[in-house]
């Protein structure tokens, strides 16, 4: 591409960077169940004699020591895939029917294999450690926390975590990193509502569960509309409505479920005391019960501003400061949340659309694809970033 600065020994792997995206992306596995994927990117590891060792069921993580002693980075390629059926009509379309590499991930796998092979053949130019986090589960239910707990963030102590997203907000060619939260964190509530049943033509005899989920429902809105200061952002989702069974029956029980979305701690808890609040008051108000359950789920994705201006600099390398930009923020969630939570870093986004090729469906599209011509950008990147945090 114009304007794109690769070295002699990206553009060597390139090609191998494509195949292993195809690969990937024919064979897609769901959460925990990514054998194959793994089994993959071991023997790639081994054949560049990396050391690598399973974790946390299919997680690897590799490790490759430079040739002076330094500090020690992380760099985390999530590996799922999503279960949706392909659409789209390529030659590496998914052979998986009802499974497909929507998001990207595949991506994420071949430019860290590839960035690993690069940075492998450049052991001698590293001060210090790179640690290859290959994780399961990122689309549910997790994968993070059990490689956590299994202790990738130790022997050695990891300085600083970077991830990398293929993005069809972006186009191929440019290269998002913005300091703060740039992901939003994603709790689930489920609010259940009893009542009294009876029947359609009685109402006087029952307590409505369906016209009170239905004034909760309303009444959750002004939670965003209302509550939080007008420049935070909150999202409140009713995804669900259950009750009923039959058009003249009025039920005893409706349920409510839905998700919350927030980039600061006191929004998301803000957030939950609402919920309790306006369910059970308004549920009473009409003589019916309200019980609420939450379920907390990824919290924020906060990038560390010291580490997005590494990445910024590292990217700037690449595709020319003008097309480093900072991204809008969006209120999806990562679990690579947990690992910034614990150690400061970047996660950076790859532009990846290219609306002349039709390749800019949005994630978790049955046709989403990207640009291919991002790969080599996203190992060139992912070096750079290397090149820098182990400068001898
Ligand atoms: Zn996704
Ligand atoms: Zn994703």
């Amino acid at each position: 591409m114009p304007g794109i600065r690769l070295s002699d020994d990206v553009k060597a792997v390139a090609p191998d960077v494509v195949a292993i995206r195809r690969d990937v992306h024919q064979h897609p596995e769901a959460g925990f169940k990514e054998t194959r994927t793994a089994d993959l990117i071991e023997r790639r590891l081994a054949a560049i004699r990396v050391d690598a060792k399973r974790i946390a069921g299919t997680g690897i993580l590799a490790t490759i020591k430079g040739a002076k002693p330094g500090p020690t980075m992380l760099v985390r390629a999530d590996i799922d895939g999503l279960p949706v059926t392909e659409l789209n009509e390529v030659p590496y379309r998914s052979q998986v029917p009802g499974m497909m590499h929507a998001c990207g991930h595949d991506g994420h796998v071949a430019t860290a294999l590839g960035a690993a092979t690069v940075l492998a053949g450049r052991r001698d130019k590293l001060a210090g450690t790179i640690k290859f986090m290959f994780q399961p589960a990122e689309e549910g239910p997790g994968g993070a926390m059990p490689m956590i707990e299994a202790g990738i963030l130790d022997k050695p102590k990891v300085d600083a975590a970077f991830a990398m997203h293929m993005w069809n907000d972006l186009a191929v060619g440019k290269i998002g990193a913005r300091p703060g939260p740039v992901f939003a964190s994603a709790d689930e509530f489920t609010i259940k509502i009893t009542g009294k049943g009876g029947h359609g033509a009685a109402p006087h005899q029952v307590i409505d569960p369906i016209v009170a989920a239905a004034h909760i429902t309303l009444a959750l809105q002004t939670i965003v509309s209302r509550k939080p200061h007008p420049l935070k952002s909150a999202v409140v989702t009713v995804g669900q409505i259950h009750g009923g069974v039959r058009h003249n029956i009025i039920s005893d029980t409706a349920t409510l479920n839905g998700t919350c979305r927030a980039l600061e701690k006191p929004v998301r808890s803000m957030i939950q005391k609402e919920i309790r609040a306006i369910a059970k008051g308004v549920a009473s108000g009409l003589g019916a019960w309200a019980d609420v359950e939450w379920r907390d789920g990824y919290p924020p994705t906060v990038n560390d501003p010291e580490m997005t201006e590494l990445v910024r600099a590292a990217a700037a390398q690449v595709v020319g400061e003008g097309n480093v930009v900072e991204q809008d923020i969006t209120m999806g969630a990562e679990d690579m949340s947990y690992v910034l939570e614990r150690t400061p870093g970047c996660y950076w986004l790859l532009g990846s659309a290219n609306a002349k090729k039709g390749l800019d469906y949005p994630h978790h599209s049955a046709r989403f694809d990207f640009d291919e011509e991002s790969l080599p950008i996203g190992v060139q990147v992912w070096t750079k970033i290397a090149e820098r945090f182990l400068k001898p």
